[in-house]
């Protein structure tokens, strides 16, 4: 088992944890060596909520695909494969459509993905196109999308891979597995966005798994996040027209739904909501007070922190969970920032020496 700081032959998640995946050696791995992320202090957001917490990020946005879902896309795709499978079919906000183009044209098939057009983030679309997707853009939204995949793949043999497919969160639930060999023990909390739930229904399973292995000593509260305009699991309904900033988690009937409502029952977990102004301020304090860039969706989780530091205990250890790269949004990053930027200036040192201030 590896330790996942400073392993220049990180093999990728399935070979580093086969022994608890669904993998045997007929199963070809198609990997493009995702998982083994780093586990970051955040001491800016630890002094912000004070009481002697310790505030870590699981940096998810430093895989190969610039997310989390590659986790899940490593085993989908190659239990896909070792099944004889062509092509694969998955709805996307846009990071699942950019992971399973990857890694679906490395193992040779096909990859359909459909998206709500208009509401996918640029670096999320390009990755799409670049990897040679069969992009469809369709006027609607994402849960209207997962319906006609969803569809498809039961008329025609085709794979669907989104976190209905259940290698998928098999694949993710490693990410739980890295923290508790990070921290040496399971953290007091994990705070995760919430779009489909997938997510933090297979932290869930890692978590247990490990505890249950004997490999931690507790198991972590889940504090699941929403974006106040798509929060569906926090008022316990159905939106119809979920609104959001943060793209990613802009899904208003989660196909996970009852599964995350066990974590939160077993965990004695919660599910809170966060504003888009919430999202963008800890987005940008990331930015400016840690060097980390996350997607808007990711930032939830720190937002989330933050709004509800009134419920943590003391000396809490507690990981938000990053599950994307702010570089897939680009729009987003330069219209919500605190930066100094003069444009257009005259390319003399003067000018310059005079907008330094000196
Ligand atoms: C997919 C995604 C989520 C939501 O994960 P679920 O498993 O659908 O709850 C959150 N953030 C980012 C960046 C994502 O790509």
């Amino acid at each position: 088992m590896k330790s996942n700081s400073f392993n220049k032959n990180w093999p990728g998640l399935i070979q580093a944890y086969k022994e608890w995946l669904p993998v045997n050696e007929n199963t070809p791995i198609i990997t493009l060596q995702e998982g083994g992320t780093p586990l970051i202090p955040i001491t800016s957001i630890s002094h912000l909520i004070g009481k002697d917490v310790k505030v870590y990020a699981k940096y998810d946005g430093l895989n190969p695909t610039g997310s989390f879902k590659d986790r899940g896309m490593t085993m989908a795709i190659s239990k896909a494969k070792e099944n004889g499978c062509e092509a694969i079919i998955c709805a996307s906000t846009g990071n699942t459509s950019a992971s399973a183009a990857a890694y679906a044209k490395r193992a040779k098939m096909r990859a359909f993905v459909l998206i709500p057009d208009g509401f996918v983030a640029h670096g999320k679309l390009a990755q799409a196109l670049v990897y040679g997707a069969e992009v469809l853009a369709i006027k609607g939204n994402f849960d209207c999308a997962l319906n006609i995949v969803q569809e498809l793949a039961n008329q025609y043999p085709i794979t669907l891979v989104n976190s209905v497919n259940p290698f998928r969160l098999e694949g993710q639930k490693t990410a739980a597995f890295e923290i508790i060999e990070s921290l040496g023990e399971a953290p007091d909390w994990l705070c995760i966005p919430m779009g489909n739930a997938g997510n933090i229904s297979a932290y869930w399973m890692g978590f247990e798994e490990y505890f249950k292995a004997g490999k931690a000593k507790k198991r972590p509260k889940m504090i699941g996040f929403q974006a106040s305009g798509s929060a569906p699991l926090v008022s316990n309904k159905i939106i119809k027209d979920p609104k959001t900033i943060a793209t990613a988690i802009r899904i208003g009937n989660p196909v996970n739904r009852e599964k995350a409502l066990n974590v939160k029952e077993k965990s004695n977990g919660e599910f809170l909501d966060v504003t888009d102004k919430e999202i963008i301020d800890a987005y940008k304090l990331l930015g400016k007070e840690e060097g980390i860039f996350c997607e808007p969706a990711s930032a939830a989780s720190v937002a989330g922190l933050l709004k509800y530091k009134k419920k943590i205990p003391n000396k809490a250890t507690i990981v938000c969970v990053l599950t994307g790269n702010g570089l897939k949004d680009p729009d987003c990053a330069t219209k919500n920032n605190d930066a100094i930027f003069y444009s257009n200036l005259n390319p003399d040192i003067k000018t310059v020496i005079n907008k330094l201030g000196f």
